[in-house]
């Protein structure tokens, strides 16, 4: 026995139960059409909500940040010294929220690793929604804390757990994904706030689906629910609706003060790159002045979702624009994906167990502003064809 045969047992597992990931390569830019493995291919599947990531006042912005400050930061901002383009991301980002500040990381991810162990350690509890991303789980697994699950978007499961913890010594968190990235839903936010308020808990959304898509003008879940001042912390990404990438806390002044002190990915690594933050500075802007790709994004979707289902599709319960097609079994989507690209050239992944429960295998459609209707005709006609010869509709 080799001591790296276990890798290529488990790879040889992964291979057998079908879910081996093989990565497709892109050779242009993200938008409603890119080459992928050499293929050009309407673009179904990225979270490019709203056609920034190729969005020429993004990428001026960016190569102008370039000429003035650069490539890199070259350095952890707690220890030589912060960009103004990092500092002026993050007030613009607090005002466009509309909160008392921000604080920004190199990812979503990135995110909650630095937010969730600052706030809470090994005495304290973490309630947290059964079907929460795998960075809010690892967040909590580094913090030590125990995780107290409730059932997914349930405020009386919440309020369940939280008496049956109500005697617990220490600090209590609530953390919830605010769009659920598989189903599309929404988390009853303003309810579980509700719920949680008179146990004493600090409150956290992790909203990287909900950016730049749900609230007036993509202002967010905080905003869509009316939640001004009464949630403690907002996560966000840079890297879906804004198109770029990093994450940040937005939220209480307090707490972005103690994240500068405590939040481990701030104090020992490095800042994303002067065009990163320039180009993620150029995305508020555009928001802030008018929400009118928010307003196509949600038009896109409506209207391939009803076109969708007019073909007799079942779309969930999705409540945003994140779409999934729900196919059941697990080989007949894999089959769907597939013929869709190679006849149809449209990227569309399937997404299966685990990723999904068992049964629950779905092609997740990705709309976004970048969409013309003829894209979304084109799409879900391929789609009705494909789906008749497979017999899922
Ligand atoms: C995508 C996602 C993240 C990760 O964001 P990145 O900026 O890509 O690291 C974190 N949380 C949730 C809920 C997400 O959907």
């Amino acid at each position: 026995m080799g001591k790296l045969d276990f890798i290529r047992q488990d790879l040889d597992a992964v291979r057998k139960a079908g879910t081996f990931i093989t990565i497709r390569t892109i050779g242009s830019p993200q938008g409603a059409w890119i080459v992928v493995d050499g293929k050009k291919v309407l673009n179904l599947c990225s979270n490019n909500y709203l056609g920034f990531a190729n969005d020429s006042r993004l990428k001026r912005a960016a190569q102008k940040a370039i000429d003035e400050y650069g490539v890199g930061p070259a350095a952890v901002r707690t220890i030589a010294g912060t960009m103004a383009l990092h500092t002026t991301l993050e007030e613009k980002l607090a005002k466009f929220k509309n909160v008392e500040a921000a604080i920004s990381f190199q990812s979503g991810f990135n995110t909650n690793l630095a937010a969730i162990p600052a706030l809470v350690g090994k005495d304290d509890l973490i309630f947290s929604d059964e079907l929460n991303h795998a960075s809010i789980i690892d967040g909590c697994r580094l913090s030590r804390g125990k995780v107290v699950r409730y059932e997914h978007c349930r405020p009386e499961s919440l309020k369940a757990q939280l008496e049956a913890y109500k005697d617990h010594p220490g600090k209590k968190l609530l953390v919830t994904d605010g769009v659920f990235s598989m189903d599309g839903d929404i988390a009853p936010l303003d309810k579980l706030l509700e719920v949680a308020e008179p146990y004493g808990v600090i409150t956290m959304v992790d909203d990287a689906h909900g950016e730049g898509v749900l609230g007036n003008a993509g202002r967010g879940i905080a905003d869509h629910y009316g939640l001004h001042g009464k949630l403690d912390i907002e996560v966000g990404t840079m890297s879906k609706a804004f198109g770029v990438v990093g994450g940040y806390v937005a939220g209480k002044k307090l707490i972005v003060d103690y994240l500068h002190q405590k939040a481990r990915p701030f104090l020992f690594s490095s800042a994303v790159t002067p065009p990163d933050v320039a180009a993620c500075i150029a995305a508020v802007d555009i928001l802030q002045k008018s929400g009118e790709l928010v307003e196509k994004l949600w038009d896109n979707a409506g209207y391939f979702k009803r076109k969708m289902e007019a073909y007799g599709f079942d779309l969930g319960f999705s409540q945003t624009p994140i779409t999934p097609v729900m196919i059941g079994d697990e080989k007949t989507a894999s089959e769907l994906s597939r013929r869709l690209f190679e006849e149809d050239s449209i990227f569309a992944q399937s997404i299966a167990f685990p990723t999904v429960p068992k049964g629950k295998a779905r092609i997740r459609v990705m709309i976004s502003a970048g969409h013309s209707k003829e894209d979304l005709d084109y799409g879900a006609a391929k789609f009705a064809e494909a789906g008749k010869a497979l017999g899922v509709i």
